[in-house]
């Protein structure tokens, strides 16, 4: 793939936070007023795939003014899951500095293809996270898709894999899985999200740590000032001080576990 290093930008470890989901725009400047700074790109899910209906879906196009806010009065980068073309087309108009694709969408060819035409040239980062099934090649030709539209900056973020049968996380990880595909593609920043991974608040920091170990380049946690009211993803997300000690206490590609 052609790809061009976006990564650099950025301090490294690169650190993307913000609410599972995008609630209202007083709940996203509270926690962006929150974060450490330590992070540089917001996040906020407004288009939400979710499993069953009659669950939230998200405030739609109305949270890409709340992100644009958060961009302007706190100096953020924003970026937000889009989901169709109809969405890319949006988060362009709106200038959302990164697009990101999620498990739910990744693993349907034809959507990302429409995704991918929609996106066709941009100089935007898109980041592509795991399909739901652990399915290497398809993760990696959600970004060759992508590539094939002329956009060079791309990203993948390792977000488990879904299980019939719960075990210790929401999701396993299946490191093996995201090394290969970082031994295939090492020019292609690769992220972690131990939120989706650990499936519980309290797992986040153990998961955020061994992607470290593994030497990934990152990480995308979600964060929300009052996690157990959230309206998606309330189990795993963290307040803003645990993101701040996580971030702290976190060892750099650490040789000793
Ligand atoms: C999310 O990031 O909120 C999300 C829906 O993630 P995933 O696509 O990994 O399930
Ligand atoms: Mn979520």
């Amino acid at each position: 793939m052609n790809i061009t290093n976006w990564i650099d930008d950025f301090k490294e470890p690169l650190f993307i936070a913000g609410p599972c989901s995008a609630e209202s725009e007083e709940q996203m400047l509270r926690i962006a007023s929150e974060l450490p700074p330590q992070v540089k790109i917001f996040r906020a899910g407004i288009w939400k795939p979710r499993t069953k209906p009659n669950s939230f879906e998200g405030v739609g196009a109305i949270g890409l003014n709340w992100l644009k806010k958060v961009k302007d009065d706190y100096g953020f980068k924003i970026t937000t899951e889009i989901a169709n073309a109809n969405h890319a087309k949006l988060a362009l108009e709106y200038d959302v500095d990164i697009l990101w694709i999620g498990a739910r969408t990744t693993v349907n060819p034809f959507q990302v293809q429409e995704i991918a035409e929609a996106l066709k040239g941009t100089d935007k980062i898109v980041l592509v996270k795991n399909p739901v099934n652990p399915d290497l090649d398809l993760w990696i030709g959600a970004l060759e898709r992508l590539n094939g539209q002329g956009i060079t900056k791309l990203g993948a973020i390792h977000r488990g894999f879904s299980t019939y049968k719960k075990d210790r996380y929401r999701n396993q990880p299946q490191w093996q899985i995201a090394l290969d595909f970082k031994n295939k593609y090492p020019e292609i920043p690769l992220l972690c999200d131990p939120s989706h991974i650990a499936g519980d608040r309290n797992l986040v920091e153990e998961v955020a740590q061994k992607s470290f170990n593994f030497g990934f380049d990152g990480l995308m946690v979600e964060t929300h000032h009052t996690p157990d009211e959230a309206w998606s993803d309330a189990a795993q997300q963290v307040t803003p001080e645990k993101l701040k000690s996580i971030i702290e206490n976190l060892k750099i590609r650490s040789q000793d576990q």
